[in-house]
């Protein structure tokens, strides 16, 4: 049994992935658009939509999970802009609206990582929980949280990758956000440890010193989350989360940071604390459906 069709667009950084679906086992046609220029790109996936409903069928709503930082505030004028990426040619762009005018039907707008989790909490690793957390450790960092089955937003939306984290004693490294330098994102994403190392992230071996100081910091992104904002379960994907061992050692350096100092049952098996996501590719995409079939419900 599907829900009903739902448009779906992934936006990043370097591709767009648009499709229409259902559910999980219900992913009737999907497409990857590079994201070039934003008129280039827009209008690709405007084609994309309108002969993909020709040809699958009317989509009941449309639903975006982008890259940001992005206004997902719907009483504001500019809901649905792209705000202040520093990807060139995208600041101020006006995603949603030539989407939403193409296919005309309901929308919702939010970011890549709160799809994610949206996805993994309805289908996937967190199914059925009501308090989740999602990084995702790739080019950048981004993280999402639920709490009581509500995608945390406030003034703006969670900005994870961006906190600050004492530095692992040995670390040296300036850092690589173009804004803080040695923030989580300039300490942990897959670019600053290329550039920590001088080497990709992938070149790496599982006895490289640099993963002890990654767990060390993706770590003690959990334990702030577990002390803001108390999570079920913190799944953590993206590029660099592909080195599997890395999850033994993050589990073991929380449970050291956390010194026996909170004591929820969820805490007591780590390995079923810290997971990769369930979903794989997939979690933002279905995010999108399940966020889409929520609008319609709601
Ligand atoms: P994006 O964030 O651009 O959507 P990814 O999540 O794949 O895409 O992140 C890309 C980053 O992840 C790159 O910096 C790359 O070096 C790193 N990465 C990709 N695959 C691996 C891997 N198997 N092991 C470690 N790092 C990886
Ligand atoms: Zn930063």
């Amino acid at each position: 049994m599907h829900g009903p069709l739902i448009a779906t667009l992934e936006s990043g950084g370097t591709k767009m992935v648009a499709a229409l679906a259902s559910g999980p086992d219900d992913i009737l046609v999907r497409e990857r658009i590079p994201t070039t220029a934003p008129k280039e790109t827009i209008s690709a996936l405007v084609n994309f939509f309108t002969q993909a409903s020709s040809q699958f069928g009317q989509p009941e709503a449309l639903a975006i999970g982008t890259f940001g930082p992005a206004d997902l505030n719907p009483d504001s004028p500019t809901y649905g802009h792209i705000t202040t990426t520093p990807k060139p040619g995208w600041s101020h762009t006006n995603l949603l609206g030539p989407l939403q005018k193409a296919l005309d039907v309901p929308a919702i707008f939010d970011t890549d990582v709160d799809a994610a989790l949206f996805g993994e909490v309805t289908w996937g690793a967190a199914k059925g929980l009501k308090n989740a957390a999602y990084f995702t450790i790739g080019t950048g960092i981004g993280g999402a949280v639920m709490i009581n089955g509500h995608l945390i937003h406030g003034a703006g939306h969670p900005e994870m990758g961006h906190m600050r984290l004492k530095r692992h004693a040995v670390d040296h490294f300036e850092g690589h956000c173009p804004f803080h330098k040695d923030c989580l994102e300039g300490l942990a994403s897959g670019p600053a440890i290329q550039n920590r190392w001088q080497s990709p992230a992938e070149d790496l071996a599982p006895d490289h010193a640099a993963w002890n100081i990654q767990a060390d910091y993706l770590a003690q992104a959990c334990l702030n989350v577990l002390m803001i904002a108390p999570p079920q379960k913190i799944i953590l994907g993206g590029g660099v989360m592909h080195q599997a061992h890395l999850f033994p050692l993050v589990r073991e350096r929380l449970t050291d940071l956390l010194q026996d100092y909170l004591s929820y049952p969820e805490l007591e098996d780590m390995d079923d604390f810290i997971v990769p996501p369930a979903l794989g590719d997939n979690a933002g995409l279905l995010g999108c459906v399940a966020l889409g079939q929520r609008l319609l419900r709601d």
